[in-house]
């Protein structure tokens, strides 16, 4: 039986590849995340099954072939952790390109309303029997024009609940889809005329800082900004000082530049040391989650599921339809 170590195991990911897995695959949890340190819990293993924050650089690749892992299945859609030219031949990658676009979308709405309405701030208030709803105005969305960056399959769906809401769609993408119910336009002009601008593109050498202090200067006052995405797309600093100076109204970000330090792990007893995020999570007007835009139960479920079909069709020498190539970087 093939042999998987499985890094930055949570009990969500073992309920689901256990429940999916039907003794195909003798499958080792780790808690630790894939690092140049945890890299030798691997020895013996087949496939090293990895997430959206576990290193993949040159130096772990290297100890990988060393131990003659030959295959890296990642459980997520995103692969912007792997360096490709490091990888070499003799490792192949899989993925889940798309595993619940429903999921991402729908959190994607779900941030922008508890933004724009400052539902977290009300929850927080009546908790402590405090019904005071001074300073929580928001703005209808009817009407209003939201601006979508990346229009692939998640901000597809993303545009179909805007438009179910009365939202006006601009979009930007560098291979427009005629299909859509929404007015492709040049970057320049989506900063400047939506009232809420939501992230759907993938994290390259391209569109690192795509949100940067220049692109803010260019957005409305009370634009809110939402990030469901990959955090190198937002210049964090400058995002922080463009809130902090009250030019931009507000940011939903399930994301962060340098989450891979904190997020999806308990710091609430020591606390974190990156001022940023600190900031940006105690400001009124921004909502901070875990990267959990895809934690539905169907997500899950695909996620198990596709990830052991890919390593099924790699053992088994069948062409490998979710195989990630350096091209594709
Ligand atoms: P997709 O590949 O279907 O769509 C991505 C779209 O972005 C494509 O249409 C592509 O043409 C476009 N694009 C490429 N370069 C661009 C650029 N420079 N500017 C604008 N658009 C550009 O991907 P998807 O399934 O819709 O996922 C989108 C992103 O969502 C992923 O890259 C991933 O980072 C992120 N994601 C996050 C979560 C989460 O839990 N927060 C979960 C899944 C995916």
């Amino acid at each position: 039986m093939k042999r998987i170590a499985f890094f930055d195991t949570k009990a969500y990911d073992k309920e689901w590849f256990d429940a999916c897995n039907q003794e195909r695959f003798e499958i080792e949890y780790y808690e630790s995340k894939l690092t140049a340190k945890t890299v030798g819990l691997a020895a013996g293993a087949d496939a090293v099954c990895a997430f959206v924050n576990d290193d993949l650089s040159a130096g772990v690749l290297g100890r990988l072939k060393e131990m003659k892992v030959s295959v890296i299945a990642m459980r997520c859609a995103g692969f912007s952790n792997i360096d490709f030219k490091a990888l070499g031949e003799g490792m192949r990658v899989v993925r889940v390109p798309a595993y619940s676009p429903y999921a991402v979308a729908e959190f994607a709405m779900g941030m922008l309303l508890s933004v724009n309405r400052k539902l977290h701030k009300a929850y927080n208030r009546t908790r402590d029997f405090n019904y005071n709803i001074n300073g929580l105005t928001g703005m209808d969305l009817y009407g209003k024009t939201v601006g979508v960056i990346g229009t692939g399959k998640i901000g597809q769906v993303f545009i179909s609940i805007c438009r179910g809401f009365g939202m006006k769609v601009l979009a930007y993408d560098p291979y427009p889809n005629g299909k859509l119910d929404c007015d492709y336009v040049e970057l320049n002009r989506l900063f400047r005329e939506s009232d809420v601008i939501s992230l759907h593109c993938p994290l390259t050498e391209q569109t690192r800082h795509l949100v940067n202090a220049e692109a803010i200067a260019e957005m409305k006052s009370h634009t809110i900004l939402i990030n469901t995405s990959r955090g190198g797309l937002i210049e964090s600093r400058a995002l922080l000082n463009a809130l902090q100076e009250k030019r931009i109204g507000g940011a939903g970000l399930d994301v962060y530049e340098e989450e891979a330090e904190w997020f999806f792990e308990d710091h609430s007893t020591e606390g974190i040391v990156d001022d940023i995020l600190s900031l940006l999570t105690v400001l009124p007007n921004v909502l901070v989650t875990s990267h959990q835009a895809f934690l539905t139960e169907e997500a899950l479920r695909n996620i198990a599921l596709i990830t052991l079909q890919n390593l099924e069709d790699y053992f088994a020498g069948k062409p490998l339809v979710n195989e990630v190539l350096p091209a594709m970087k």
